[in-house]
């Protein structure tokens, strides 16, 4: 059973108490751009997998049907806590390698790129992780866990991981020393150099603390939380792929064929020799986070986008469109995403937003077979976005001149 799923409607409970508790004791951690942010990566990434090749799925059915040594009783207690936590010392693994090598990274860098710490930040998952994450589960199978046991732990161990996102919650006692916690996963999102590379358990820290990679948080030094080279925008897109591009533009500049092989698997953060690239000091305080401002009017015109966009989202869930109707939707949310991010970032955007306003009625309604009800609501919404970007244009204008 997909627990995440179940999960979402308390998710977003959680994120609104987070952010009237911060209010309450004047200790906000939200952020408009950021948090709209972080929310249509989470959304990206459920839509993902509507596009996914399903490759895992197919492997893990081999190894289930053909490959596992004998096949665990779904029915039995002990299947499900060895599951859980046999789940969570390969998230270990996986977790660690995502972080150290280069081609994982690429993947995972998405989670970690928010300047803030909040709830948001759990939300804001990976797009492109049914590439390859797969790879570090099939040794479950192999043992005879079954899929549906698989599916269940697995959910259930992101689902956990969603409550430790927080600033709000202090160090917790004797559970700091066998589980994930707010605090030890806060310096897992840290970038001081002292906490880079350190707790990567999803649920238990006993792992960390076996394998060496423990690092408590240190009251005297506070976390500063994102990447060492940080992205500097708002595009989710971007976020999503730009690790991939960096490799290969080190795969095209490298000059020796021995580098150009070795660009997936290197360590996190090298580049070729001859770019000479200097590793960056994170411990400097000189640090700012990226904040743009822009005007209460886009803020408002991200917030209604983004609840838009989150139930065109959840209606492909239940969609009957295909594959390819689907992979158009997926399209166009992204595409408005990043005219969303745009504005946020600002910089120019009036260009996208109007081919926006040509592809919606073109998309929707001439190549989506839309019932009338559908129809009329496509050609409201793309009137009401014609209508509000005159003001936000205005209002952008404002904000650069402020
Ligand atoms: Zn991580
Ligand atoms: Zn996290």
């Amino acid at each position: 059973m997909d627990y995440v799923q179940l999960a979402v409607p308390f998710f977003i409970l959680a994120l609104l108490l987070e952010l009237a508790y911060g209010f309450y004791i004047k200790k906000n951690t939200y952020r408009f751009n950021d948090t709209i942010s972080s929310i249509f990566m989470g959304s990206l990434r459920s839509t993902s997998k509507f596009i996914g090749i399903g490759i895992g799925g197919y492997v893990f059915y081999l190894a289930e049907t053909q490959f596992a040594l004998w096949r665990m009783d779904e029915n039995s207690l002990f299947t499900w806590i060895f599951a859980f936590i046999a789940y969570d010392f390969f998230y270990y693994w996986f977790h660690r390698i995502s972080h150290e090598r280069q081609i994982f990274w690429a993947s995972h860098v998405a989670h970690h790129q928010s300047e803030d710490y909040n709830l948001s930040t759990a939300l804001r998952q990976t797009g492109t992780g049914f590439l390859i994450s797969w790879v570090f589960y099939i040794p479950l199978f192999l043992i005879g866990v079954p899929s549906y046991v698989y599916v269940s732990v697995a959910t259930l161990n992101l689902v956990y991981q969603f409550w430790v996102h927080t600033e709000h919650i202090p160090k917790l006692g004797w559970y700091e020393l066998f589980f994930i916690t707010p605090s030890n996963h806060r310096v897992h999102h840290a970038r001081n150099e002292a906490y880079i590379d350190k707790n990567y358990g999803g649920v238990f820290i006993i792992w960390d603390r076996f394998f060496g990679t423990f690092k408590e948080e240190d009251e005297d030094k506070p976390c500063i939380y994102g990447l060492r080279s940080p992205i500097r925008t708002f595009n989710p897109i971007w976020a999503n792929f730009h690790i991939y591009v960096k490799m290969i533009r080190d795969f095209v500049a490298a000059d020796s064929l021995k580098e150009k092989l070795y660009v997936p698997f290197s360590k996190t953060g090298w580049s070729p020799s001859n770019l000479n690239v200097k590793p960056v000091n994170t411990d400097k305080d000189d640090f700012e986070r990226f904040d743009p401002k822009s005007s209460k009017t886009i803020g408002f015109y991200g917030v209604i986008q983004l609840i838009i966009l989150v139930l065109l989202g959840l209606s492909l869930e239940t969609s009957t469109l295909g594959y390819a109707k689907n992979a158009l939707i997926i399209f166009m949310i992204g595409y408005t995403m990043f005219c969303v991010s745009r504005w946020f970032d600002n910089k120019p955007v009036l260009k996208f937003e109007i081919i926006r306003l040509i592809l919606l009625p073109c998309v929707f309604i001439y190549f989506l077979p839309l019932s009338l009800e559908l129809t009329y609501l496509t050609i409201g919404y793309t009137l009401l976005n014609a209508v509000i970007l005159y003001p936000i244009y205005q209002s952008s204008l404002k904000t650069i001149n402020a």
